[in-house]
């Protein structure tokens, strides 16, 4: 076996233990809890994924504070290590700090520093960093919607401006939300792709639409695919059509998801209808690209995604793909007439338009 092959999971018991938020009775914030991590890990111990060869389970890289210092201000890191330190609080209506909150986030950002670093050095085929807090609301200046640190982000400007790597990154946000913090650091670098697909009825401060394309250098490499709430698994696979001849002619050379799972049907902040095996056809689809562009490069990196029962699953539908092996969805997702009520009709729009403003700046993309 050699280390090509390898998959890295970057993973840590305090993500499956500390940061709980502060209410316990479901509300906003009691969804991103500890239990997300536990259960995903429990799910892959129970269905033999760390005794196979291929997977690696890794520490995520300790970091210092100068690392997060490349993506982020002093007064937003020092703001949450002092409310961290004086034992956690509101921080606002989205966020909330607790006295293990600074150290969890920072090592968060070093399990996707561990998750891409791996990757473009060969060290890992593919990974997936499990981590909480998520990232990609998470601003230079500030913490948002769960987001403390925007660990996407701070991996990638990591990697430019302490180990050098300049060349093209595509970031795929597949997270139910808009990833507004993870858009605005890249709106006008030409060498990040970033290419979210979000339910348009969630977006805050009405962001994430599909005339956002990015500025200066960077116009074009900004694309929001904002979808109707309840799209479908095949609604969903019908949007990556847009994505593929982009990935295609962009050839990056590492592909990141903002591996977020809260389009799930049963996900309480979410309102979209995918099932776990949507998640699988996805990673097979995009592994097959990046075979063709990257040499298979991909880090899959932990955002939202919010139920209990089903994110494990969708984790493992992953994790199957990457591995070639067969996914099995559980039986409880079966046969669920909601599921099938597609959206397609206003996705074909959404698309088409998107192609219209796209074609100036992409000779594979057609009106
Ligand atoms: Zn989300």
């Amino acid at each position: 076996m050699t280390t090509e092959n390898l998959i890295g999971i970057i993973v840590d018991d305090d993500f499956a233990s500390k940061h709980i938020p502060p209410f316990p009775k479901p509300s906003f914030i009691s969804f991103e809890h500890p239990f997300r991590i536990k259960a995903i890990l429990n799910h892959l111990e129970r269905n033999n994924i760390f005794s196979n060869n291929r997977i690696v389970k890794v520490k995520p890289k300790s970091i210092t504070q100068a690392i997060i210092e490349v993506a982020h201000s002093k007064y937003h890191i020092e703001t949450i290590k002092r409310i961290s330190n004086m034992g956690g609080g509101l921080l606002e209506e989205e966020v909330f700090i607790t006295e293990d909150t600074y150290a969890l986030a920072k090592k968060a950002i070093g399990g996707a520093i561990e998750a891409m670093e791996g990757v473009i050095s060969n060290k890992y085929a593919q990974s997936f960093a499990l981590i909480r807090p998520p990232g990609h609301h998470a601003f230079r200046e500030k913490a948002s919607g769960l987001c403390i640190f925007n660990n996407i982000a701070n991996s990638i400007l990591y990697l430019r401006k302490q180990l050098n790597f300049n060349q093209k990154i595509a970031i795929i946000d597949i997270d139910d939300h808009f990833g507004d913090g993870l858009a605005r650091y890249f709106y006008d670098d030409p060498s990040v792709l970033y290419f979210s697909i979000h339910e348009f009825d969630f977006t805050e401060g009405n962001l994430g639409m599909m005339d956002e394309l990015g500025i200066d250098d960077g116009i074009g490499k900004n694309i929001n695919f904002p979808v109707p709430e309840g799209i479908t698994n095949e609604d969903f696979y019908y949007c990556l059509d847009l994505l593929e001849p982009i990935l295609n002619e962009f050839q990056p050379i590492l592909i990141v998801v903002a591996a977020g799972f809260d389009m799930y049907y049963a996900d309480p902040i979410g309102n979209c209808s995918l099932t776990s095996i949507a998640y699988n056809q996805f990673a097979e689809r995009i592994l097959k690209i990046a075979e063709n562009v990257c040499g298979g490069k991909i880090a899959f990196i932990l955002e939202g995604g919010y139920h209990i029962i089903g994110l494990p699953y969708c984790v493992e539908a992953i994790i199957k793909a990457l591995l070639k092996e067969n996914y099995e969805p559980p039986d409880y997702e079966k046969n669920l007439p909601f599921l099938i009520e597609s959206k397609r009709e206003d996705i074909d729009k959404i698309k088409t338009y998107l192609e219209s403003v796209l074609n100036p700046y992409w000779d594979k993309i057609t009106p």
